[in-house]
């Protein structure tokens, strides 16, 4: 489903990314973690284009991303992205969130869409919330809601770059569910993590970055039982 082979990244002189190559299958669920300042973000920015690489291949759903005449919008309403931020609008409900981008840019019809949206926040335990205005969630449902809003597109893939790190600690348990709830029903999804115990559970395999380049790939057990590299100890160390 994303194909890197051998992505690099500067930023000017700076050497961001370095020869990354990760292959992640359809429904598996991919985990990345690494100190801050690693590279995971700018790694999966890299998806959806929202950061240009220099040197490289990425392939998505067998398509080479960077092949002319990629229509980006297209590129990125096919890929689910939800941010440590939620960036609802804060001018429309709920429901209206959901239902914007699925009727006013693929021009899906009203009513349908409005089903699907209904549907989808069943999903994420919010459709009580349908009426509401973001301003009046809590943080753990307006990123619920995020969630909703971008599986409304349908994505064959969700990318998530720290979900619950802006959330107060109360509020993580319900994002981690609705994350575990779409692992189990067969979603691929490559998640930026620190959440530790939700790699162990749901990760098919752990990614560790560190200064740009991917050190460790490993199943769970494998990385959190025995981790091969000494930077992967010493960041399992800090982050328990
Ligand atoms: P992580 O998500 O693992 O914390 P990032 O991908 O955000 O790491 O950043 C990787 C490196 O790239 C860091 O050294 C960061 O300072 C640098 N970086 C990120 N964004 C920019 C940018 N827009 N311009 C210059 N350097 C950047
Ligand atoms: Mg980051």
């Amino acid at each position: 489903m994303i194909k890197f082979d051998k992505v690099n990244k500067w930023y000017g002189d700076h050497h961001v990314l370095t020869d990354i190559d990760l292959h992640v299958r359809k429904g598996e669920v991919m985990v990345v973690c690494g100190p801050s300042g690693s590279g995971k973000s700018t790694m999966i920015r890299t998806i959806n284009r929202l950061e240009e690489i220099q040197k490289g291949t990425i392939l998505v759903d067998g398509q080479d991303i960077h092949a002319k005449g990629v229509n980006l919008n297209h590129l990125r309403g096919g890929i689910g992205f939800v941010f440590q931020q939620f960036n609802l609008f804060p001018h429309m409900s709920v429901l209206q969130n959901i239902m914007y981008s699925p009727v006013h840019v693929r021009k899906q019809g009203k009513q349908e869409t409005r089903d699907l949206a209904m549907s989808l926040l069943e999903r994420v335990g919010l459709a009580h919330k349908a009426e509401a205005y973001p301003g009046s969630l809590s943080g753990g449902q307006q990123q619920r809601v995020a969630i909703a809003r971008a599986l409304a597109l349908k994505p064959p893939v969700m990318l998530f770059d720290e979900p619950t790190s802006a959330l107060d600690p109360e509020m993580v348990g319900e994002v981690l569910q609705v994350m575990k709830a779409l692992a189990r029903d067969g979603m691929t999804m490559v998640c930026v993590t620190h959440e530790m115990g939700f790699a162990r559970e749901v990760a098919d395999r752990v990614v560790f970055m560190d200064a740009g380049q991917i050190i460790e790939v490993a199943a769970p057990d494998e990385f959190f039982g025995n981790p091969r590299h000494p930077r992967a100890q010493k960041f399992l160390a800090d982050v328990r």
